[in-house]
């Protein structure tokens, strides 16, 4: 067969993990032999991982690359909060192009080939952050399926004029909505409306649900009641859910039951997280990250994500999903292979299910987005951080880091 591009001696992330060639045609996965017969260009991978790349379900590229204009003293969240916000003023359409680009560039270099980023619309930036994102959206098509989540960071019902924005934002290419019904003086009114504006556009749901450690109140089961309301099983994700860090394991069984059932997804967000929460503390400090891998054997979908980066709620980031999956896995305390697999799940096959991607994967027909690791399989990926030494988006190489070389006397 003819193909445009030849990967050979490829390993699968699923399967025997006997090496096996990958062939490409018009930007599809065309085959997939233990030994495929042609001429075309190719890449000799020797056995190293493939997978069909990374994918965030939750970043906020609008709010990236501010730390060095914040001034932040306790590094609470309801100052991190107030120093974005004030900062998000002077924000324009050019300087969040600037910084969302910077990155977005990080995260394609790092594997990401598929991207869910939070946008934050209201009355003060209006729809610039929005129309900055889109372009990028645009402009990165060739190496990233950009996916844009508006929402309300500050508030809806207490935030008069943010939901006509909002609207505005779905009416010109926004792909779905988001809330945030912590920061909103009618928590269960917010969840009502966001669930109102999906419908109306027939979108996806992701929350920012809650960023606390009190499990004696939670709106988690409101957004399953609604979710399970409107039939929007499959189309509901939401995030942080910092409480489900302090619930007992039989809490968390009774939780997870529900959340499976409703069909909501939980997106994790260690970096952010592990920064902020438990600031009041001055030893014994808790950790404050959802228990993800607790959550998939009770039938739950899971990502993790990146969230934030080089801002006050996160002033670390360079953009590697793998970092944040190993980051997680050490502060989970897990240590078996399957668990590192698990973790590596929740960076690529997971995350593409939250986002309702039907053509994720390395498989016949699919586009052929693939990412090449150094490493033979996931668990060795997750423990020793393997670089991706090259990415492929629809059949096109996107990006290419030579694997490290020791200049030996
Ligand atoms: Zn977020």
């Amino acid at each position: 067969m003819d193909f445009d591009l030849l990967l050979r001696q490829a390993r699968l992330p699923v399967g025997d993990g006997a090496p096996c060639d990958i062939g490409i045609k018009d930007g599809r996965i065309a085959a997939i032999a233990p030994h495929l017969d042609s001429d075309a260009p190719g890449e000799a991978l020797g056995g190293r991982l493939v997978c069909a790349g990374f994918v965030d379900t939750h970043i906020h590229l609008d709010k990236s690359c501010i730390s060095d204009r914040c001034n932040c003293g306790s590094g609470s969240l309801p100052e991190a909060i107030a120093a974005v916000a004030a900062a998000k003023r002077e924000f324009t359409v050019e300087d969040v192009y600037t910084r969302g680009r910077r990155t977005l560039e990080k995260a394609i270099l790092q594997g990401t080939t598929h991207m869910r980023t939070h946008v934050e619309v209201d009355p003060r930036i209006g729809l610039k952050s929005f129309e900055a994102i889109r372009q990028l959206k645009q402009d990165y098509a060739w190496a990233i399926d950009l996916q844009i989540c508006v929402f309300p960071q500050e508030g809806l019902l207490n935030d008069p004029g943010t939901e006509e924005l909002l609207i505005a934002a779905c009416e010109s290419g926004a792909d779905l909505i988001g809330g945030c019904p912590y920061t909103d003086s009618d928590p269960h009114g917010q969840i009502a409306r966001i669930f109102g504006i999906a419908k109306q556009f027939h979108i996806d749901i992701d929350f920012h649900l809650d960023f606390d450690l009190d499990p004696s109140w939670m709106h988690l089961d409101e957004v399953c009641r609604q979710t399970g309301i409107h039939k929007w099983g499959g189309r509901v994700a939401i995030g942080h859910v910092t409480k489900l860090s302090a619930v007992d394991g039989l809490q968390l069984e009774v939780i997870g039951k529900r959340l499976a059932d409703a069909g909501v997804a939980v997106t994790v967000l260690p970096a952010t997280d592990l920064f902020l929460m438990g600031r009041g503390l001055s030893h014994s400090v808790p950790r404050g990250v959802a228990p993800a891998h607790r959550l998939l054997t009770l039938g739950v979908n899971c990502s993790l994500a990146t969230n934030n980066v080089l801002n006050p709620f996160t002033p670390f980031g360079d953009g590697s999903l793998l970092r944040i999956a190993n980051l997680y896995a050490n502060v989970a305390q897990l240590g078996a292979s399957s668990e590192f697999g698990d973790c590596f799940d929740m960076v690529t096959s997971r995350p593409a299910q939250l986002i309702n991607r039907t053509d994720y994967g390395i498989k016949v027909g699919n586009p052929a987005d693939i990412v090449v690791l150094d490493a033979p399989d996931k668990a060795s990926a997750l423990a020793e951080l393997a670089p991706p030494l090259l990415g492929i988006k629809r059949g096109r190489r996107s990006f290419a880091r030579p694997a490290a070389l020791l200049n030996r006397p």
